[in-house]
Formats: C-alpha cells, structure tokens, sequence
C-alpha cells in the first residue's frame, strides 16, 4: 500500500477530549473516529488490526473444537421477556420499537438468542457438546462511555456459548476456552491475568477474567478494575469478588460502659475516630443504600469498605446506590428519627433491611450512631445495647496486605483493563427458557451452559495501552496493520525514490504487509508519522544508498542499524515467516 493512496489522516494534537493513551494515539494516528458518544467509525488502519485480532480469535476458537455462526445483532424483547432478563437488564439495553409496537433491542450480549438456537436444535446428548461462536458489533447504552474503544457503546466482542449434558462437560469446556484465551491473547502480544470476578448481568456462578494489566499513573489510568493477587500462591481476583484474611487490629474501645456522648460535627468516620481519640476499627459504620429501589442498612467496621457489588450480590439485586440525603431524611422521617449522614445507626430504622459484614461481629465497647445529630453511643456491645444483625457476610473492599485466603501471604493490588471473560452458566438459561436435550436415561434435561466473551476492539485498545511511547504506538507484529513501511527520505532523490520502489515490490512480491511512503513531504514528518502509526519495521532509504546501505528500524525497541537493501528484504521475509 502506498502512503499516497491510503486514508489516513494524522493529526499534530491528541484529540481534546480523550482522557487515556489509547485512545489519544488511536484518534491521532488516524485509526478511528468518533461518530457520537461511544460510538467509533473504525477506518481503514483500525480495520486492519481489528481482522488480525479477529483471524487470532478464530483460529483458536476454530482448533479449540468450536463453530462459528453470526447472530442478529437486533433481538425480539420476547426472548429476553423469556429469560427473566427484560425487565432487570437496565439501561444498558436499548430498546427499540419497530412499526408494528413490536418491542425489540440492540444485542448486549447474545445468551437469550443462542440458548433459542441450542433449543431448536439440540434434541439429544448425542449431539453435545458443542461450542458456537460468532464475532458482531454488541451495543451497551453504557452510562459513562469512555476511554475510547475500551468502552463504548457499541463494540465488537467475540462471543461463544457451550452447551454441555452435565457438570463435568462444562468443566472440560471451561478450561478448554481458558486455554485457548490465554493463546488468543498471548498472540496479540498481551500479558493477561486469569483472575476470579462476580458474574455480573450474564449470571451464572464461576467466571474468571482475563486482565492487562496497567500501571497506575497520571498519564494512564485506563485500567478500570482493581486486581488483588497473591505473590506466593497465584490467587487472583477482581476486587468485587476478591476475599481476605483480615491482619489483627484493635476491636474493644475499652469503654467502662455505654453511654451517649457529644460529638459535634463529627460527619466521617476520620473526624470520629479523632474527635474520640480512638481508632477506627472500634468504631461501627452505617451507610445506606438502594438496591433495586429498596433501603438497606450496612454495618462494618468503622477502617473497613464497603464493596458495592458484593453488598448488592447479598440482596440477588440488579442495581446499587449509595442513599441520596433526601431518602436519608425519608428514614428518619419515618423513623421518628431527623439525623442527617454520619449520624446513622441501625437500631429503630423502619422499612430498611440490615446486613452486616463479618468485621463487626467481634467489635467489643464499640462505638456507633443512634440518629441523633452530633452524638454517639460510645461503650456499645451487641445483644445488649444494639442488636446484630441476622444477615452477616461478607461485604467489604478487600485492601493491600490483607492476607490472602489460600495461603496467608500478603495481598497486592494492581489496576487492569477486562479483556475477557468466561463463564459458567449452568442452567440458569437453558431452565428459564425450557432449553432441553433428551439424555442417555431418556430424561429430559436442561442444558449445562457456559459462556465466553472476548472485547476484539477493547483488546486492540489495550495493546495500545501496553505497546506506545511518547512518539506513538508500537503495535506488536502480530496485529499490526502492516509490517513494515519503507520511507525514501527524499522524494526529490531519483536513487533513493527507485531503491525504495525496488524494496517495496521485493516485500509485496513476498506477500509482506508493506507500506512505502511516497508523499511528497518533508523525511520528519514521514519519519514521524511512521513512529505515530506503529508500523513494527521501518526501511529508511536515505543518502548512505550511495553506499548501498539503508538503515533498518526495530519501532519495539527502537534499536537501529545499517545493512543494505537486499539483507533488509531477507530479514523482514525472515520474520513473518
Ligand atoms: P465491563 O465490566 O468492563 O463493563 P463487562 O464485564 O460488562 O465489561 P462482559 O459482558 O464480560 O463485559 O463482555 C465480554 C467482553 O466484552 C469484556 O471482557 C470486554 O472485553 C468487552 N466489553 C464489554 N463491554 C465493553 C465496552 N463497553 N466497550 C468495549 N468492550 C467491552
Ligand atoms: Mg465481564
């Protein structure tokens, strides 16, 4: 391809409105292009490493025994209406009316679809198991669309679905696609953790993501997800699934009895903590929260967090908040109560349901709120001046250097961008939609169901985000848009333009991806613009051609070298081979 003739447009400025690296190199060097919010047009550089992520997922997809089909990406409601998922999905679904008032919606994900294809089509165990893949455009009217293509709204995922006679076929299927993932990824040239993670919408009880893992820093901060590992024994998992053994810390406030004191002002559990001169973990937090409309209060110990998805899991919700003041003011309202936020405690609330984490049952002359502005009950004990509550589990934020659960060791945290994730569905579709096979006995029976997502233009994006310097991108060879480019530093130079020429037919002619610049511009601005768009290798013909010698440019490690024409052919042929 010649620089002449490809659409491409670079652009001097990073984009103003992105926040992360991928994103800016990705606009800058002329890859994509925002249509509206979250939504990219992905031209033709992008297309390019977009196929190669895609030709990867299906190679292994395909040698990993599964089958590629391709799914409507609009979806009748009806289907959804039938696993349960309707109503609760949220508004992430966009939904959509055709002209008949028939009530459809842009496919999120696609469980409802294929689980009506397995049941159409799957009748006996002798057919199973089967894995059914297809690569399509998902939308989710995501609340914050951000960061470019790691996430937007509409996206393209790599989905497949397996569907399994029993258990122990699920678990063989599951660790096949791990498998085959950790390839796929490996291939793009991405370093990814298999870590433990709620199941989130899709449902199901075991899933394990893939991450990238990033580096927290002012400049990139594109991973979303907090990832707790182990150093000693592999343990991993998201931070909204992510358990702990807790270090001792203080737990009786050695109060000589209980009693209600001033503590004026004191809306956080710092101030308290101060204001009392005591620490942190004798005092008992309350906090409110909405989950699917309903007031819940949650206990923990006062040097501890709440983890959201965990306290939102032990009410089975679909949806969390932490309560507005208003609804606050409600409570107390209907409590007899008018505390404002900081001042809460769970004793005489009306129509809110309790849970408390496991870190308050050990907490001895504590302190805690009673809904009175500007005071607390110091010297409290449980059964005598509070009641604990009946739901007790765990629902805190797991923190560096707690230990971990499997072996005792110290726990890390690192950021990382989801790039995958597999689940195990069990028959949580299957039942609700009457998706059954006729088993070996003659027994009807629901299929065992797992699922498994790859994000292809998040994947892509986080190359970039591990694969970049400050000049541009340095795509890893496997998903470049193209190999190599061949830079003649002046157009003007009739050798210079044929030796050029000469390379780029040779690499064509050996089916390389070759690009060769031949714009008529100044050598710094094609040098520039081949380090901003990331092609691996680069061939500059410049005034040493009168020697017969060019200079040879590894972009990963930016290492150079001068070797003649003929030997730079030979090396790139040699390396995609
Ligand atoms: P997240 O937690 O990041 O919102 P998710 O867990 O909801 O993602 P899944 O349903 O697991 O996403 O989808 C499978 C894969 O699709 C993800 O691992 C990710 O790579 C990709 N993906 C999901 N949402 C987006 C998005 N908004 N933009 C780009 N890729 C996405
Ligand atoms: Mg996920």
């Amino acid at each position: 391809m010649r620089m002449s003739k490809l659409f491409v447009q670079t652009l001097r400025e990073y984009p103003s409105d992105a926040e992360v690296i991928s994103h800016k190199l990705l606009v800058r060097a002329g890859y994509i292009r925002k249509l509206a919010n979250g939504i990219y047009n992905y031209l033709p550089l992008m297309q390019r490493v977009l196929k190669k992520v895609e030709d990867i997922v299906r190679e292994e997809m395909d040698n990993a025994g599964a089958q590629e089909l391709l799914m409507p990406f609009v979806q009748p409601a009806e289907l959804w209406q039938e696993s349960g998922r309707w109503d609760v999905y949220g508004k992430e679904l966009m939904r959509l009316k055709d002209r008949h008032s028939r009530e459809m919606c842009l496919g999120p994900t696609h469980e409802e679809v294929i689980t009506s294809i397995a049941r159409e089509g799957i009748h006996s165990y002798k057919q199973l198991p089967v894995n059914l893949y297809q690569i399509q455009s998902k939308f989710r009217d995501e609340i914050r669309p951000r960061f470019g293509l790691l996430r937007g709204r509409e996206f393209i995922m790599k989905d497949a679905y397996s569907f399994d006679a029993d258990e122990e076929g699920l678990d063989k299927s599951y660790n096949i696609m791990a498998e085959a993932y950790k390839r796929i990824f490996e291939r793009c040239g991405l370093e990814t953790k298999m870590v433990q993670s709620d199941s989130g919408a899709i449902g199901g009880s075991v899933s394990h993501e893939f991450m990238v893992l990033v580096n927290e820093n002012a400049e990139n901060n594109a991973g979303e997800n907090d990832v707790f590992y182990c150093t000693k024994c592999g343990y991993s998992a998201n931070s909204n699934h992510a358990v702990s053994v807790l270090n001792p810390v203080e737990t009786d406030g050695h109060f000589d009895s209980a009693k209600i004191v001033d503590t004026p002002d004191t809306h956080s559990i710092e101030e308290l903590s101060k204001f009392l001169n005591i620490p942190q973990s004798v005092i008992c937090k309350c906090l409110i929260y909405v989950v699917d409309g309903k007031y819940i209060a949650a206990l923990i110990r006062g040097d501890r967090t709440i983890e959201e998805t965990k306290l939102m899991n032990a009410f089975q919700g679909n949806d969390i908040r932490i309560a507005r003041n208003d609804e606050i003011e409600e409570i107390m309202t209907n409590s007899g109560y008018t505390a404002v936020a900081g001042f809460i405690g769970p004793k005489g609330l009306k129509n809110v349901e309790l849970i408390a984490d496991e870190t308050v049952k050990d907490l001895k002359n504590f302190v805690i709120g009673i809904n009175q502005n500007d005071k607390h009950l110091i010297g409290a004990n449980w059964g005598v001046d509070v009641e604990l509550p009946q739901k007790i589990t765990d629902i805190r934020l797991v923190e560096e250097n707690d230990r971990c659960i499997d072996c005792g060791a110290s726990l890390k945290v690192t950021k990382g961008i989801e790039v995958g994730n597999i689940f195990k569905l069990g028959t949580k579709y299957s039942k609700a939609m009457n998706a059954a096979f006729t088993d070996k006995d003659g027994q009807e029976k629901p299929f065992i169901m797992g699922c498994y997502g790859i994000g292809i233009t998040r994947t892509a994006a986080a190359a970039v985000e591990r694969h970049h310097d400050e000049y541009g991108i340095k795509w890893p060879l496997a998903i470049a848009p193209f190999t190599v480019i061949v830079v003649p530093v002046s157009d003007q130079d009739e050798i210079q333009m044929k030796v050029a020429e000469d390379i780029y037919n040779k690499l064509l002619n050996a089916n390389v991806e070759v690009l060769i610049d031949d714009r008529a511009e100044r050598a710094g601005v094609k040098l520039k613009d081949a380090d901003l768009i990331g092609i691996p290798y680069r061939i500059t013909v410049g005034k040493t051609i009168k020697d017969n010698l060019i200079e040879f440019k590894n972009r990963s490690n930016g290492e150079t070298e001068t070797i003649t024409p003929d030997e730079a052919v030979r090396r790139i042929i040699e390396i995609i081979k």
